[in-house]
């Protein structure tokens, strides 16, 4: 590849090589077509010149000192994989191994339960929790230049939902860590682009799943195949 040459653009998703010999995974691996790995030196070096800041630093060798902390029996040889903590247990294990003692839930209205057991386990932990629903402010669909026929229930008073207000409430507050609960595709995005605080994510919505969406995905070579069909009913490309 010549010196001005752009590299392709990562295809990661479509390698084929065995997990266990990918490039990315061992040093003596094989790289996939368009390998980052094995194409990308200057992207890593800016990336990794990133860590160069004392607070990004810190930060992922928590988060990668959590990861390994999620699995049990490290010590055994050889080692078989043994998870043991739930995503809300490695939610609250970070916050504490960061000092953070105060969490932004930013959650859904059709997650209003499952909100209050998150702020109770939470709280139990001895973290402060500041919690803020999608409709919050009770802003009108029509500030958006929506009209009636755009609404879920039609025919009345329907609020936005909110995820640029949940984000300054949170930055109001000074939370350290924000947690999504159940937030709506796009809005999670402008919550996430809106945030002062890293953000995690505890749950996405799944309306149809029971908020898993990859029930989806596990099941699309059979009772979800139409996920792979284009708009004529015809398998598509992936298939
Ligand atoms: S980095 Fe390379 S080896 Fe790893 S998944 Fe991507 S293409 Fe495959």
């Amino acid at each position: 590849m010549g010196k001005k040459e752009k590299a392709s653009d990562p295809t990661c998703a479509s390698c084929r090589v065995a997990t266990s010999k990918r490039a990315c995974v061992t040093p003596d691996g094989v790289g996939g077509n368009n390998c980052p790995t094995q194409e990308q030196a200057e992207a890593l070096q800016a990336a990794n010149a990133k860590y160069d800041d004392p607070k990004v630093m810190e930060f992922a060798r928590q988060a990668s000192l959590q990861e390994a902390a999620c699995y049990a029996n490290r010590h055994q040889r050889p080692y078989v994989l043994q998870p043991s903590k739930t995503r809300i247990q490695e939610i609250w294990e970070f916050a504490h191994r960061m000092g953070y003692t105060k969490l932004g839930l930013a959650f859904c209205l059709g997650l209003v339960n499952e909100a209050a057991k998150v702020e109770e386990i939470f709280k139990g932990k001895g973290l402060d929790v500041v919690s803020a629903l999608c409709k919050a402010g009770a802003t009108p669909k029509e500030m958006l230049g929506l009209s009636d026929e755009d609404k879920i229930r039609q025919g009345g008073f329907e609020s936005v939902c909110n995820p640029v207000f949940q984000a300054e409430l949170m930055n109001r507050a000074g939370t350290d860590l924000n947690v999504l609960l159940g937030l709506c595709v796009g809005h999670d995005s402008l919550f996430l682009s809106h945030a002062k605080a890293p953000t995690t994510v505890l749950a996405v919505k799944d309306r149809v799943t029971g908020h898993n969406p990859l029930a989806a995905i596990y099941l699309s070579d059979v009772y979800y195949a139409k996920l792979k069909m284009d708009d004529a009913g015809e398998e598509g490309e992936g298939s």
